[in-house]
């Protein structure tokens, strides 16, 4: 029998075995899962343990043992793994060494409190929390329910964590759990982070630093944790700046499995070298990684595990057959962040493409809103527990149509790229052409027509003799002339200057056909201004002009749309 070995059961690990028992042949293929664990924690519910927030008083509510999600027809191991060769395709565990013919690594990121000086020490006492454990969750409930007052610092220590939205929803519930027990007044917020904002994905800081604004918690920026003196309360950066603390709530940092490096399949932290693509090891053929547990950039969250396992099935299955792994991961990502008051936001965003405003996952109707509060959004992040255990785990998400593995742009706002926005404030003077070719009112038809030709443009400023703007001449002024359909263009224009006539009906000279009034703009308007002009009066360029109505330049929906166009 030919065996595929999966290294962990939290999400990735048994999402991966519920897919694969679906799809090989299991008179030929033993799949065995192997954990150390007992349970497996749904740890998006850590965020609200503490706060016993929305029905999540009990700790139990969780947690179900680690064999529950697991299909029965694979074989589970609770052993710690210590080694993978991948020379001779085993791995060595504490009861046991398994032969492999292909290897899925899910085994997550764990904190490590160590990595700070005094952390590890004052966790669980001394003011000092995290809720990114379950015994830590569980731990800091009676501290949060005895502060009536001062200092709550939440702290992340380092990067990368995983679910990397947690901390700043954690400083938003408890905004609105201090604010439902009256003593909000009197008790500051304090998020600090070694980004250079609120989160990381400009689009989503400029949103989430407003909110944090908005709900008076305070944005301690580029803070690189040192170490903690919980005897004293302070938390101290390696610039030098020192916080003081009530109660602090640390994320420590999180490093990947030990065993990963040990192999010669980790970055050094743990984090397993993993073509960013088609999610195969880069140090070794028939190892797989998805999850937590990848040196990926994207999130490390539930979510990318999830969409993460289909490329790793499908390139699995073509290996079999002989064929190549493709490149077909995106990096796509979604989460809800709650953010108090019973409501939420979503983001979802890809390795290129940044969160951006809509609805989702269909246009208009949604039901969740993207980069936006809302009750639904809220819904659907406490209903996606239940979604969780029956449906994500189970590998029946990947045919719900509507939830594809790839990011799409259904019901996207691509106005909302921080591109898009940047572009609308600039000023048409920093993408207007500057050397305009123009005629005089009065010259002859077919003199323009040679000039638009060979300077390849497709319109020009008409002037009068003072070399004010009088009209423009385009293209479209010679078809509706001529009476001629657009396709025609260049070829018309060609015809005319060859035959060196105008056709009957046309005039002789631009005076004729020149489009007056013209639609100008100003050099310092923005270029959302100068889209508007031309959206509203469906024209493809502005002349520029000053007081004088002389012409300083063209701006062009080509120009705009170079400066719009995406990574
Ligand atoms: C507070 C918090 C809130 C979160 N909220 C969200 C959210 O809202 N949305 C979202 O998408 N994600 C969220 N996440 C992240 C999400 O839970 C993880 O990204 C996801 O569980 C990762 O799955 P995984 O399979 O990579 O790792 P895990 O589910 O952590 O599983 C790893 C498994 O490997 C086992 N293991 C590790 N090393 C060994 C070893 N040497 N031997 C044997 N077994 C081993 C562990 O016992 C574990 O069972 C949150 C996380 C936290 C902490």
């Amino acid at each position: 029998m030919k065996q595929v070995v999966v290294l962990g059961a939290g999400t990735g690990g048994a999402l991966i075995a519920n897919l694969l028992a679906q799809k090989l042949d299991l008179r030929e293929w033993v799949i065995t899962v192997v954990d150390r664990g007992h349970v497996h924690v749904y740890q998006p519910a850590l965020l609200f343990l503490p706060f016993a927030l929305y029905g999540h008083d009990d700790p139990k509510d969780v947690v179900r043992p680690i064999g529950d999600p697991l299909p029965r027809n694979v074989n589970f191991l609770t052993a710690d793994i210590l080694r993978i060769d991948t020379e001779k395709k085993t791995v060595e565990t504490s009861l046991t060494t398994l032969r492999y013919d292909f290897l899925v690594g899910a085994l997550g990121c764990r904190v490590a409190p160590e990595e700070i000086e005094g952390l590890a020490d004052a966790i669980g006492h001394d003011g000092v929390h995290t809720f990114y454990t379950l015994e830590g969750a569980t731990a800091m409930r009676p501290a949060l329910e005895s502060m009536r007052e001062g200092r709550l610092v939440i702290d992340v220590c380092d990067m990368p964590i995983k679910c990397p939205v947690a901390p700043i929803e954690f400083a938003f519930l408890a905004d609105y759990y201090f604010t439902q027990k009256g003593v909000r007044d009197a008790i500051d917020i304090t998020l600090v982070t070694p980004y250079s904002g609120a989160f990381t994905k400009p689009n989503a800081n400029r949103v989430l630093t407003e909110m944090a604004r908005a709900k008076g918690v305070n944005v301690v920026a580029d803070f690189a944790a040192e170490s903690v003196d919980g005897a004293a309360r302070t938390l101290r950066a390696f610039d030098g700046r020192t916080l003081e603390f009530d109660l602090l709530c640390a994320i420590p940092p999180n490093l990947g499995p030990q065993v990963l490096d040990d192999s010669g399949l980790g970055d050094g932290t743990g984090y397993a070298l993993t073509d960013p693509r088609t999610l195969k090891a880069r140090s070794a053929d028939f190892v797989y990684f998805l999850g937590d547990n990848t040196n990926v950039s994207t999130s490390k969250a539930g979510s990318v595990a999830h969409f993460e396992a289909e490329t790793v099935v499908e390139n699995l299955l073509r290996e079999i057959a002989g064929k190549p792994a493709l490149p077909s991961f995106d990096g796509h990502a979604n989460c809800f962040i709650e953010t108090g008051h019973h409501k939420a936001m979503l983001l979802d965003f890809n390795y290129d493409i940044e969160p951006l405003e809509g609805s989702f996952p269909m246009a208009h109707v949604g039901p969740f809103s993207l980069l936006k509060e809302s009750h639904m959004n809220h819904v659907g992040k406490l209903a996606f527990q239940w979604v969780y255990w029956n449906l994500l785990l189970k590998g029946r998400l990947p045919n719900v149509p509507l939830l594809p593995s790839h990011m799409n742009f259904i019901g996207k706002d691509l106005e909302t790229t921080p591109h898009a926005r940047h572009a609308r404030e600039m000023k048409v003077r920093d993408v207007m052409t500057k050397e305009v070719v123009s005629v005089h009112k009065g010259s002859a038809l077919t003199a323009a027509a040679t000039l638009m030709v060979q300077k390849k443009v497709s319109g020009v400023p008409v002037l009068d003799e003072h070399d004010r703007l009088a009209g423009v001449l385009t293209e479209a002024d010679f078809l509706s002339a001529m009476n001629l359909e657009q396709s025609a263009v260049t070829d018309t224009l060609e015809t005319v200057v060859r035959k060196r006539r105008a056709r009957k009906g046309m005039g002789t000279i631009v005076d004729d056909i020149m489009t007056t009034p013209p639609i100008t703009i100003r050099e310092d308007e923005t270029l959302r201004e100068a889209v508007t002009l031309m959206d509203t009066n469906r024209i493809k360029r502005l002349v520029v002009t000053d007081d004088d109505r002389r012409v300083r330049g063209v701006v062009s929906r080509g120009d705009l749309l170079r400066l719009y166009a995406m990574k």
